[in-house]
């Protein structure tokens, strides 16, 4: 097993990813596998090197050890351009350079029923067929991927599968007609960031060999879109994983802006590791 904690440096580490990593952590451990750590740093705004400093100080303290080197997204902008260069040659990509309110004014209108896909509103497809001048890839817009261009072939006749072993533990089937239909066209870089989520996850777990991806609940539904793409580029489909979500005394699960269920907060305030494993229901280390 090889699994990875992938955290983004925009704030505190809290309670639900000590759980995550924690988790992560003591599954490899117990198959005798491979704990990897990764830094999704791709969006430089809000990215910071002192959170990132706070998560290496936080997972050290809860006792998770991770090998060397430590894969950072920022040093892997070579590596998206060269998938997003072959996919634009392949022209299953187009630019679009419409705006969330673009988005949301199409996609309201009358004669369009709204839906709501994994990824947000359905992007409408405003872009999909417009003249396209461009010869390279252009870099003043957003890049999404044109799902109609994917040949049903690409998938095992319009469907790949992927396994789930935590919550909706199973086999679950993922289509491309769903993906084209209820999903929508996915961004795949961001207008000024070279990549977006879900290609750089997919393409740094290749990378990395992670055959379990291990993580929040919360992404369970991103995960169609996830193995869509891993059809799309000949990448392997590791196992899933997905936690239940750390919740306040509310039922409400924890943000970034929950500082007060930050690592460093239980830290300061004289917590040990072992109790921050009770709190998340988590066995004692051994
Ligand atoms: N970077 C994501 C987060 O902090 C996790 C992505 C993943 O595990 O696939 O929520």
């Amino acid at each position: 097993m090889i699994t990875r904690f992938a955290p983004s440096p925009t704030g505190p580490l809290h309670l639900g990813h000590a759980y995550s990593a924690m988790l992560a952590h003591d599954m490899a451990k117990a198959s005798g596998g491979r704990f990897l750590l990764r830094i999704e740093d791709i969006d430089q705004s809000r990215s910071r090197p002192a959170w990132e400093d706070q998560i290496y100080q936080d997972l050290t303290w809860l006792g998770v050890s991770w090998e060397q080197p430590v894969m950072r997204q920022s040093d892997r902008l070579d590596a998206y351009r060269a998938t997003l260069d072959r996919m634009w040659n392949d022209g299953v990509l187009y630019a679009c350079s419409c705006n969330r309110a673009d988005i949301k004014a199409a996609a309201f209108a009358p004669q369009e029923g709204v839906s709501l896909g994994p990824d947000g509103i359905i992007y409408p497809g405003t872009c999909r067929n417009l003249p396209n001048d461009h010869t390279s890839l252009p870099n003043e817009a957003a890049l999404r991927l044109d799902w109609s261009k994917i040949p049903v072939g690409a998938f095992e006749a319009g469907q790949a599968f992927f396994e789930e072993t935590g919550e909706h533990a199973g086999r679950h089937v993922v289509s491309l007609d769903k993906l084209r239909k209820q999903v929508g066209d996915v961004v795949l870089s961001r207008r000024d960031m070279g990549t977006s989520y879900h290609l750089s996850v997919v393409l740094d777990d290749a990378e990395q060999g992670v055959t379990h991806v291990i993580r929040g609940a919360d992404l369970f539904d991103a995960t169609q879109i996830h193995v869509g793409l891993q059809q799309v580029m000949g990448l392997p489909t590791p196992v899933y994983h997905h936690h239940r979500l750390i919740r306040d005394e509310n039922g409400k699960r924890l943000a970034k802006r929950d500082d007060a269920r930050a690592i460093a907060k239980y830290r300061a305030e004289g917590a040990t590791p072992a109790d921050i494993r009770r709190l998340v229901g988590l066995p004692p280390a051994e």
